[in-house]
């Protein structure tokens, strides 16, 4: 029999088979809380800190409207899964010590109530990401990388302080849509996934894609992928699977070189 599975075929095979499966609801909440505490711990490592700013999400997977967030004024370079907390629908901490950033409220509790499918939501403000945001422009097919954003993300065209209100909230949540990502004018990313892994990933290489569009932009007049062959690669590199298993790597390496993130 002839092989004729391609790239793309071949990665949704393998990384589906890796796909965890859990027994217990307990198993998977510490599952999602060991992809979140190494999703700081990779924000802190890539310098995706600025002061107190950034949170990302995990869903509960018992209390569907309650979600894991990182303590207010902890450094993501010092998280670990017994430092998250669990705040409800209310925006009350109902498990863990600590404050909830009043903006992770605002925008990740109406980002999970519009749209039941995202399992995690990322943001912070790294220093591309804002830089890029403060043009009010979609990012460009410019690279293989950048086309998981390929009429896959919005721009939020609007700022009009921190985030408090969960009006303003319900809005970023509008913007977003059905996307896999949003540019917050003059304030920084937002990306979500079905997994942490894939929030995460897409926050990571979101941020990169903001950077190679500025570096590109500033040193010429870079030639666009064509809508056509964006639109196909998009389907290669931009899948929920394809975000999830592209994370696998940083996580490995994470927890090598950190292994107190699980405690
Ligand atoms: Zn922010």
């Amino acid at each position: 029999m002839a092989i004729t599975e391609t790239d793309d075929q071949m990665m949704t095979r393998v990384a589906t088979s890796y796909l965890p499966k859990f027994e217990t609801v307990e198993e998977e909440r510490r599952h999602r809380k060991e992809r979140l505490a190494a999703g700081f711990r990779l924000f802190g490592k890539f310098g995706f800190d600025e002061g107190v700013a950034g949170h990302i999400t995990a869903r509960d997977p018992e209390h569907l409207d309650h979600f894991w967030v990182n303590p207010f004024g902890m450094s993501f370079k010092h998280i670990r899964v017994s430092d998250l907390i669990l705040v409800n629908r209310d925006g009350d901490v109902v498990e863990g010590n600590a404050a909830v950033n009043a903006a992770a409220f605002a925008i990740h509790s109406q980002v999970h109530e519009a749209r039941p499918d995202v399992i995690a939501a990322a943001h912070s403000h790294s220093l591309h990401g804002k830089a890029w945001s403060s043009l009010g422009r979609l990012l460009d097919p410019l690279t293989q990388d950048a086309c998981a954003f390929y009429e896959d993300h919005a721009l939020f065209d609007d700022f009009t302080g921190v985030v408090l209100d969960l009006e303003e909230g319900k809005r970023i949540a509008h913007a977003l849509g059905d996307h896999k990502a949003a540019i917050l004018r003059n304030h920084g990313l937002l990306t979500v996934g079905h997994s942490v892994d894939e929030a995460v990933w897409w926050f990571i290489t979101m941020e990169r894609t903001c950077q190679a569009q500025l570096l590109a932009e500033a040193a010429g007049t870079p030639v666009h992928i064509s809508p056509e062959s964006a639109r196909h690669t998009s389907t290669q590199v931009g899948s929920h699977v394809a975000g999830w298993f592209s994370f696998s790597p940083l996580y490995a390496t994470i927890v090598r070189e950190q292994p107190d993130l699980l405690e």
